[in-house]
């Protein structure tokens, strides 16, 4: 049997997978926390760990339509938010290969 690699963040502020705990992302790497998700609040990262990527999916966001990669943690396979594959308005370019996690899937854990 496999054995699941966990990769293990630095800092004082970190987002951890609310279901299984695992690290999610940093607080460095919170590029705008002005995003909604599926379930309220989501926040646009630059880097997240331990994940998996879905297959590519246009979807119909409230910027229009993208090309996107839902998120699940690579532990428990909670989904947690999604990856930008590709925009297709000019103003969202940014977001490619950015990732937006859902606060309510998110634990901060001593902070
Ligand atoms: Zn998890």
């Amino acid at each position: 049997m496999g054995r699941l690699f966990i990769e293990s963040l630095n800092g004082p502020k970190i987002f951890k997978c609310k279901c299984c705990k695992v690290d999610s992302a940093s607080h460095d790497d919170i590029i705008s926390k002005d995003f909604q998700g599926r379930y309220g609040r989501a926040y646009l990262f630059k880097n997240v760990v331990n994940i998996s990527l879905g297959p590519n999916e246009d979807r119909h966001l409230m910027s229009g339509l993208h090309t996107v990669n839902d998120i699940y943690c690579s532990s428990c396979q909670q989904i947690l938010g999604w990856r930008y594959e590709k925009a297709y308005e000019e103003s969202e370019k940014y977001k490619e290969g950015l990732f937006i996690l859902e606060k309510e899937r998110m634990l901060k854990e001593g902070w």
